[in-house]
């Protein structure tokens, strides 16, 4: 079976990679020339359209930046759309809104082709060594069909529920891990301000019910938890922007659904202002960095 692949950026490209290593056949296209002969230099075949892609394919996969992107790839002049058959099957592995997948799939449908959602948690690293959380939305014996394909790039492989639930997963899970992030960091600023060790801050915490995976593994603080981006100059992890983007798209998702959201909001847009301050491409820990205090002499 020869797997097609669109976008092979930061993440695409080590997916990509996982998959020639498990002898797959692969064929690639991206916008970007510098990205599209990296993967042709990993061993794919190179394509010049997403059309050209499907047309060659049986299974593609799409892991593009945004919402409009995704459209744009299926939908758009050149796009998927243009060179599937029916039953082909597609999977989009980007992290967009619910609502742009139900639409594409519908779209899809139109001419018997079939779709999932698949977005992945677990970063560059994750996408590396081929241990991605993949979030599926759409039908099961179409998840079961992607299952050995997806297997490839992930270890923990979830079935939440119709065509934009996976994304809908994804969206939670990001909302809580940025929301928390900014609440880890004012805590520690807090803390210190008051001349508190963070490190035995940490210990208390720990042990306490603010205790979080989010301040045990990407502790914003430098020198406490070795492996956290905090330690190599907010080096990515996971970029600022992106965490914007994304709380950006559970803001919206929660909007289109009515559902009151507070805290999200106010996070997304730390995150905004810690990326026009300059740390939109450092780790999303690095808002840290950005909530210090202002000067004592400051009124109150
Ligand atoms: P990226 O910008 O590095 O790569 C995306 C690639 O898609 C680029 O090479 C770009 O040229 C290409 N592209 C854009 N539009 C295209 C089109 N119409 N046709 C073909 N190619 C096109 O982005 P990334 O970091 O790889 O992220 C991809 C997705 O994965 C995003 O939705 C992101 O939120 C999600 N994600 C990223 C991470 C991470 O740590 N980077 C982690 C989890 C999920």
């Amino acid at each position: 079976m020869k797997i097609g692949f669109i976008g092979v950026g930061t993440m695409g490209q080590p997916m990509l990679a996982n998959l020639i290593k498990r002898g797959c056949q692969t064929i690639a296209f991206d916008t970007a020339p510098a990205a599209l002969e990296a993967a042709v230099r990993l061993g794919a075949e190179r394509a010049g359209s997403a059309a050209d892609v499907a047309a060659a394919a049986q299974l593609v996969i799409t892991m593009l930046p945004s919402s409009a992107n995704v459209e744009v790839a299926y939908l758009g002049t050149g796009g998927v759309i243009e060179g599937v058959e029916p039953g082909q099957l597609c999977v989009d592995m980007s992290t967009i809104d619910p609502g742009t997948s139900q639409r594409v799939a519908a779209r899809l449908k139109e001419r018997g082709v079939r779709f999932l959602d698949a977005p992945v948690s677990g970063g560059v690293g994750g996408a590396t060594a081929g241990t991605l959380a993949i979030m599926v939305g759409g039908e099961a014996a179409d998840l079961e069909e992607a299952r050995p394909v997806l297997a490839t790039m992930g270890g923990n492989i979830f079935h939440v529920g119709a065509v934009g639930a996976g994304e809908v997963a994804k969206l939670c899970n990001n909302l809580i891990s940025g929301s928390v992030a900014v609440a880890v960091s004012e805590a520690f600023r807090l803390g210190e301000a008051f001349g508190v060790d963070p490190q035995v801050l940490t210990s208390v915490i720990a042990k306490s019910s603010g205790a979080t995976w989010v301040m045990e593994h990407m502790h914003p603080v430098p020198g406490i938890v070795e492996s956290a981006a905090s330690n190599r100059q907010y080096a990515p992890g996971f970029m600022t922007d992106l965490m914007a983007k994304d709380l950006g798209l559970a803001v919206g998702a929660a909007r289109e659904k009515r559902v009151p959201v507070v805290v999200a909001p106010a996070a997304q847009q730390l995150y905004r202002m810690a990326s026009s301050h300059g740390l939109g491409r450092k780790d999303f820990s690095a808002v840290y960095q950005f909530l210090k205090p202002s000067s004592d002499d400051a009124p109150v």
